[in-house]
This record gives C-alpha cells, sequence and structure tokens, in this order.
C-alpha cells in the first residue's frame, strides 16, 4: 500500500484522467484468472492496486509514466486481464495502468497485410475488422473473444494459428512495437522487429506498448471438425499425419475420452464414444482429412464454418479452455503444460503407470522452431504442492520440457533461463525496476 499522501499527490497529478480508486472495481482490475493455479491464488488473493488509471490516448501513457517515475511508484499494465498467472496482478501495489481503452487501428495495409493497430484492441474485434478486407490474424489465444492485442503479445505464447505460425516469439509474428518508457521525461519509441523481439511475452516489464504492429493472413472460413478415434495411438497418429500433410490446418487439438465427455456439446453433437481431434481446417482440406480419418479407423463426427462466430466455438474446447471447462465442472481440476519428448506415447504410458488415471490428456499440434510437435496440457485434480512437484520431476526426467503455468516470473513460467536482452531493454526503458516489479527474475535494481 502506498502512504495516504502519497497516493494522494499521484490522484492530484492524475486531473483529467479516469480513475478507479477503491470497491469492487479496483479488486477486479487488480486480479486475473490466477485461480486456475492452486499455488498462486493464496499468494495473489491479496493484491491489490492503490489505485487503477484508464488511459485512452498515448499521451496519457505518458503523463501516468512521468508521475510513477518522478513518486517512485510501481505501475502495472493491464490489458483485458485473462492471463492465468497474474501477469497483470501489481504485486507491491501502486498504479494499475488499464490499457484496454487504447483501441484504435492505427493502419491497415489491405496489400501486404500490415496492421498496426493499439494494444487495447481486442482480438475478435480485429478479426471482426479485418474479415471484411479479406485478412485475419495469424495467432489468437482460445480467449480470443476478449483478450486485448497488447496483452496476448506481453502474456501469450501461443494458441490457434500456432500449427501454422509458431509460438508468439518465433521471429516474425511481432514486427514493431510503440513502446512508453518509465524515465524522468519518457519516451515514445519506434522499435522495430528485432528491438520488440527484447518486449515479446516480457509481462509489460520493460515497456508500455501503445501501439503493435502485425502480419496478418489471408482470411479463409476455416471448417471446425470433430473426428473420433477408436483409442490414443489412432488419434496421435493421425494428429501427425494430418500435421505432415499438404493441408491448411490452423489448430489440432487432442482430448482423452474422459475429458471430451466432460466439455460442453457442441450444437447436436453426441457425447464422446472415444478419443477426439477437434480441428480448424480449410474447406479444401475436409474431404482429405475425412479420408485418412476413416482409413485410421475413425469417423469425421461433426462439422461448422467457424465464421460467423457465434455461441460455443470449438476454439473455446482447446488450448487452455479446455481447462477453464474442465474446472467449471470440477474446480479442483488443474493443468500443467509440458512439451511431449518424441514418442509421445512412451512419455504419456511412463507417466500413467506411476498415477494410474490422475491425468487426463489434453495434446495440441503446434509448431516449435518449423517442427511440428505435441504440448501437453495435461489435467488432474490437484493433491497439493508435493505430489505437484513429484508430476513435474518425473516428466521432466522421462523428457518433457515444463513451462510452469503455477509461476509467477517470466523467466520459471519459461524455460527457466534469464533471457540477457529483455534485462538489458529493462534496465534501458524502465532503470528504476518500477514496470510490474516481481515478474523479471533476471532483472537486478542496481
Ligand atoms: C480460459 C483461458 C484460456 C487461455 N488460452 C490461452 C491460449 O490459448 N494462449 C495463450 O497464449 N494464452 C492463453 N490464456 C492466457 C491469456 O488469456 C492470454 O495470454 C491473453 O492473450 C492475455 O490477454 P489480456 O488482454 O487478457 O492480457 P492481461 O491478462 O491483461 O495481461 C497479460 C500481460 O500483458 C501485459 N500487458 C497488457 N497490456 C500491455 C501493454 N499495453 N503494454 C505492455 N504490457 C501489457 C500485462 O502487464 C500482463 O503481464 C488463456 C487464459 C484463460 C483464462
Amino acid at each position: 500500500m502506498l502512504p495516504e499522501a502519497l497516493r494522494a499527490v499521484f490522484i492530484a497529478g492524475c486531473a483529467g484522467l479516469e480513475l478507479v480508486e477503491h470497491g469492487p472495481a479496483l479488486e477486479r482490475l487488480s486480479h486475473d484468472q490466477f485461480a486456475f493455479s492452486p499455488l498462486l491464488q493464496p499468494q495473489l488473493q491479496q493484491c491489490l492496486a492503490d489505485v487503477v488509471v484508464r488511459v485512452q490516448r498515448s499521451q496519457e501513457v505518458l503523463q501516468v509514466a512521468a508521475l510513477c517515475y518522478r513518486l517512485q511508484i510501481p505501475l502495472t499494465v493491464r490489458g483485458a486481464g485473462t492471463g492465468n498467472q497474474g501477469q497483470c496482478v501489481p504485486l507491491h501495489g501502486g498504479v494499475v495502468l488499464d490499457t484496454s481503452g487504447l483501441n484504435q487501428v492505427r493502419s491497415f495495409d489491405p496489400v501486404n497485410g500490415l496492421l498496426i493497430a493499439e494494444p487495447g484492441c481486442r482480438l475478435l474485434d480485429l478479426d471482426e475488422w479485418l474479415q471484411p478486407q479479406g485478412w485475419a490474424l495469424r495467432l489468437a489465444p482460445s480467449t480470443w473473444r476478449s483478450a486485448t492485442l497488447g496483452g496476448f503479445i506481453a502474456g501469450g505464447s501461443s494458441g490457434v494459428g500456432s500449427l501454422r505460425w509458431g509460438l508468439l516469439r518465433e521471429p516474425g509474428n511481432l514486427l514493431g512495437l510503440e513502446v512508453v518508457t518509465l524515465e524522468a521525461e519518457p519516451q515514445l519509441l519506434q522499435l522495430d522487429a528485432a528491438q520488440a523481439q527484447a518486449l515479446n511475452h516480457a509481462y509489460g516489464s520493460n515497456g508500455i506498448f501503445t501501439a503493435v504492429t502485425i502480419p496478418t493472413v489471408p482470411w479463409q472460413n476455416w471448417q471446425e471438425l470433430v473426428l473420433e478415434l477408436p483409442d490414443r495411438p489412432a488419434a496421435l497418429a493421425l494428429g501427425v499425419q494430418l500435421s505432415a500433410a499438404a493441408l491448411e490446418i490452423d489448430a489440432l487439438c487432442y482430448l482423452e475420452q474422459r475429458l471430451a465427455k466432460q466439455m460442453p456439446p457442441l450444437p447436436k453433437l453426441a457425447a464422446a464414444q472415444g478419443d477426439r481431434l477437434l480441428l480448424l481446417a480449410s474447406p479444401n482440406a475436409v474431404p482429405v482429412i475425412e479420408q485418412l480419418t476413416t482409413k485410421a479407423g475413425g469417423s469425421l463426427l461433426w462439422q461448422r464454418p467457424q465464421w460467423p462466430p457465434k455461441g460455443l466455438l470449438l476454439r473455446e474446447l482447446c488450448w487452455n479452455h479446455t481447462t477453464l471447462q474442465l474446472r467449471a465442472v470440477d474446480p479442483l481440476f488443474t493443468y500443467q503444460l509440458v512439451l511431449l519428448p518424441e514418442p509421445e506415447l512412451a512419455f504419456i504410458e511412463l507417466i500413467d503407470k506411476q498415477w494410474p488415471g490422475w491425468l487426463y490428456w489434453h495434446l495440441e499440434r503446434l509448431r516449435v522452431s518449423g517442427k511440428a510437435r505435441w504440448v501437453g496440457l495435461p489435467l488432474f485434480r490437484w493433491q497439493g504442492e508435493d505430489q505437484f512437484k513429484a508430476l513435474n520431476t518425473a516428466m521432466a526426467a522421462a523428457g518433457g520440457l515444463i513451462f510452469n503455468a503455477h509461476a509467477l516470473t517470466v523467466e520459471d513460467s519459461g524455460l527457466g533461463i534469464v533471457d540477457g536482452d529483455q534485462v538489458a531493454a529493462k534496465h534501458t526503458n524502465d532503470p528504476k525496476g518500477l514496470l510490474n516489479p516481481g515478474k523479471l527474475r533476471g532483472f537486478n535494481k542496481k
């Protein structure tokens, strides 16, 4: 908590800006979806901003940044607050800067698809704006309806589109940023693709985005498909075959039968009788997918065009929405994120042997450094921290690469290593370490 006098000076300096100073709105805007993690929940529940500032223009961001620097007040940026690891939770209180009102498209080139948009633009709004012009976003989390562009770049990692375009941090997915620094005289920097990379997935700890430049792709009416296979080996083999074929597939998700059964039903889709693959595929790909599915002993059960997006979408059964849907049935479930070693079946069998029936397997197919891989988001009923640690140890020992979904810092939820470029950008753009303090472990204040 800030001393009352300091808080009053800050508020006086915000004349003309929209503030939230107390009440349930202050609490809501200090939190995100960290309840997904039974480890983070007790650590973050009590965190509260001293004040939230809602901005609509870059000039206002500069004003707040100058004030925070002068008064040495922590500043944590927020988009829609859909992060599930406390990415936008102010660990040390201070100011939360809500950038969801900074939501204009700055420019769009209809020839090459280059989009410059403000960070508060909601991803679905952007796609709805692009679609009549024949373009679409490359990548989106399953929180497509509510998440902001800035929050996805700073806090997200991958999602629908990652089978074609890889992780958000793959070079080429972010082409530039306009950024406000936290200095005595905050600057409005224009960063190119190479410079912007150090701020990509840094939890807003080394610069405040006021505009984001991304490539878009030609729009197509992806078909939502549900395939059913007799068992896991057949489903995983088909997933590998489909993602290696000359087919345009934007998303490919595997749900084991127990999990598929718990998902809310898509219209007129019968309950799962086997393991399922959920796909977003180009209309041209559907006949080949159906033929290969039949050959694998399965069937194409259900198909619907994704556009216009209405009702429950297939993507809202995938990625971390699978977790959300299962938690709606039983809130004791949580998940872990692990890149599976090949052969994946042997890995799954090894883990299942140690804890029979505990893990419900959910996998997503995505491209990592150009190669299609399965990433696992296995779900399990929380059995305490010791068993969770034992699971991580076993998965790592079996060759899994864990991206800990229950960690607070950029590094600990990534590969566990410090990215020197991210830290250097923080020293330059935020020398006092006021931006989202506590989230970039590699930063040591001088
Ligand atoms: C059910 C569910 C499903 C999800 N699925 C996915 C998924 O498929 N893929 C995925 O990657 N994530 C997923 N997430 C996590 C999250 O929804 C996404 O990463 C989303 O893109 C975050 O956007 P947001 O606007 O809500 O950001 P917020 O949660 O508000 O913020 C995220 C981070 O970005 C920073 N930030 C926000 N705006 C700015 C800015 N203007 N400048 C600098 N930093 C900023 C914040 O400080 C914070 O560190 C999921 C979460 C849930 C609860």
